[in-house]
């Protein structure tokens, strides 16, 4: 007995430190998916039910939460407590939300320290504790198809994600319990799903087109290092634009030829628009979709045919939209079509045939769609985790600034030192001088972003430079110097050039959270820990009694005439209880009645069974006459 407690303490250890692989996860915007390399090959870690994907939904309710696809599935009973696309909140603060806000209909609050905070049932979270739900939901899945404790990841982020949106995402790993060993850049993860590192040289264009969002990026690969080039996109343009526009043809069409508006029936809109994201993914490997929708109540009567060329017309403005940030992307990096050498696509628009080929016309090279487009982020963080494991060559990735880095000058103006896209680290010096006759000082303000003025861009942070000797007007001589470091921090300094005085700021990640602040939400995920195992609990149990309450309705009428009007009552008697306990949400009770209830149609389901096989053996027996 002794050596068996011995022999499984030293499994658990080894299945912790040694035999777990480190997993490689896409925490994506709408879907995640954890995958790992296993004798050599990557996979994504498919449940068998669910498939692949973990929709990065959670919901929550007072008998606790909920993540993944069950969550989804309340984004429309449970709206208010559900949320969804917490990564486009990652490390953000409510300034910069304000758009986002505009299309996402979460309760957001901003606490000191700039961190956003999201209403849900009782309590406010911030991105970082909710995407750790996503990232736990990952990791019980690795853990229970690899049968392995697992506590080290990779998670990819877009390349253009800035370093308090990076820490965001470390922070949600630790909270999840996941030591984060890289943080990779998801068009990189892409290139190297694909093996691309494995060619010395090269330019690499990744063409990303998702459900919500696109991004295009460009790599640069130069003896193993992986440089980002450039990035740009569109954070609204995906698959959900391309449905929206065919949800709007298909409700004009029944409003012409079946003279019904349905465009403002929440219920009914919704059917339009699963009608036509099916037909949008038929088009994708069929000439032809046929799309029918039927409305007996309202007489309505809808089918068609419609075909791939008439969908690519309808969706083409759509499409061409991803073309002027390839453009752009390519223009900022200095390069011509024709100097990329590999195309790769990822996102699950990319299956759309016009994709494609725009894609492939624009850049001149066929592009690499051999790997399924959803799965290859996290195929390539699989990729990384096993370099990191076996310590080969260890790659390093750089980065690029993502907004240009200037201060404001004379009049409001926006003066940039750093432009967007530059490779970090990098510095710059520019010399200034004062605008009025015996100014003494300057305020040097800190700002980020693209616009001319000033009030547009997004402020970082000021400083005064003081004790400037008194002199005319542009005079004095004020060197302001921007640095960025490889961990993507910014830190200013401005320097008098004749009293020889200095003074500076380090910018540090806008909207991270403090060292103690991950520490309490460590402790308060232990809590969370618990109301999720009873939310997952109560979610099984809860379909389990759904599907004996619904086969004991069918064994009724199939078998009415089976049994006595007294077997038929206890049965009745046993389902109620159990219906009563569904609405207690009690898991025990529900499990207790279920077996009750199981128990009490026992003898009903065998007649049936008995009579069923008596059916077939008849059919049989005149089968072979
Ligand atoms: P992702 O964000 O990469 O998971 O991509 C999701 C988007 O891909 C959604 O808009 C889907 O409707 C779309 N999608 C998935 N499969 C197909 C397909 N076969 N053809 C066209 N679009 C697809």
């Amino acid at each position: 007995m002794a050596d068996g407690v011995i022999l499984q303490m030293a499994a658990e250890r080894g299945g912790q430190q040694q035999a777990a692989p480190i997993v490689g996860i896409d925490l994506g915007t709408t879907n995640s998916l954890v995958a790992v390399m296993r004798g050599g090959k990557t996979e994504v870690l498919a449940d068998p039910h669910s498939g692949p994907l973990v929709p990065s939904v959670i919901s929550y309710s007072p008998a606790g939460w909920v993540v993944g696809l069950a969550a989804k599935n309340q984004r429309v009973m449970n709206a208010t407590n559900t949320v969804y696309s917490v990564k486009r909140f990652m490390g953000r603060g409510l300034e910069d939300l304000r758009e986002e806000l505009r299309y996402l209909p979460f309760a957001v609050a901003e606490e000191p320290g700039n961190v956003v905070r999201i209403k849900l049932g009782e309590r406010s979270y911030t991105p970082p504790e909710l995407s750790a739900m996503v990232l736990r939901e990952l990791k019980r899945r690795a853990e229970r198809l690899l049968g392995l404790n697992v506590a080290r990841a990779v998670i990819t982020v877009p390349a253009y994600f800035n370093d308090a949106q990076r820490q965001a995402t470390k922070d949600a790993g630790r909270l999840a319990g996941l030591e984060v060993m890289r943080i990779v850049n998801e068009p990189t993860a892409a290139a190297l799903a694909y093996g691309l590192h494995e060619r010395k040289e090269g330019t690499i264009a990744v063409y990303d087109l998702g459900g919500g969002t696109f991004d295009i990026s460009i790599l640069k690969l130069k003896d193993g290092i992986f440089e980002v080039l450039a990035t740009n996109g569109d954070t609204h343009l995906g698959g959900d634009d391309i449905d929206q526009e065919l949800t709007k043809y298909l409700l004009d069409e029944i409003r012409t030829i079946c003279h019904a508006d349905l465009r403002h029936d929440p219920e009914r809109l919704q059917q339009i628009r699963i009608l036509a994201e099916a037909a949008k993914c038929e088009l994708s490997s069929r000439d032809v979709a046929h799309i029918h929708y039927e409305l007996p109540e309202q007489r309505i009567r809808y089918d068609i045919e419609l075909t791939r060329r008439d969908f690519e017309h309808r969706i083409r403005h759509i499409v061409e939209r991803t073309l002027g940030p390839c453009r752009q992307a390519l223009a900022d990096a200095g390069l011509t079509p024709a100097a990329i050498d590999e195309v790769v696509l990822v996102g699950g628009s990319t299956r759309i045939p016009m994709v494609r080929r725009l894609v492939q016309d624009l850049f001149q090279r066929v592009p690499h769609t051999e790997l399924n487009p959803e799965e290859v982020v996290a195929l390539g963080a699989a990729v990384q985790a096993s370099i990191l494991e076996g310590g080969v060559s260890d790659m390093l990735l750089l980065d690029v600034t993502p907004l240009s880095l200037g201060m404001e000058t004379f009049g409001g103006a926006m003066e940039k030192l750093i432009q967007r896209n530059t490779t970090i680290p990098t510095s710059v010096t520019e010399m200034f001088t004062t605008f009025v006759d015996g100014q003494t000082s300057v305020d040097i303000h800190i700002l980020q972003g693209e616009r001319e003025l000033a009030g547009d861009n997004r402020s970082l942070g000021r400083f005064s430079l003081k004790g400037i000797g008194a002199m005319p007007a542009g005079m004095p001589r004020v060197a302001v110097t921007f640095t960025i470091d490889a961990n993507g921090i910014l830190s200013v300094r401005a320097k008098d050039q004749i009293s020889g005085k200095e003074q500076g700021i380090e910018i540090k990640p806008s909207y991270g959270l403090t060292e103690e602040e991950v520490e309490r939400m460590l402790l308060e995920s232990i809590e969370f820990a618990e109301e999720d195992v009873t939310a997952r609990l109560l979610v099984s149990v809860r379909n389990e009694a759904e599907t004996v309450l619904r086969a004991t309705e069918k064994a009724l009428v199939e078998g009415a005439e089976l049994i006595e009007a007294e077997e038929r009552a206890a049965i009745e008697g046993a389902a109620a209880a159990l219906r009563q306990a569904l609405e207690a949400s009690q898991p025990a009770l529900i499990r207790q009645r279920t077996q009750e209830l199981n128990t009490a149609t026992y003898h009903l389901a065998a007649l049936l069974m008995d009579r069923a096989v008596q059916t077939a053996l008849k059919d049989k027996s005149i089968d072979s006459i």
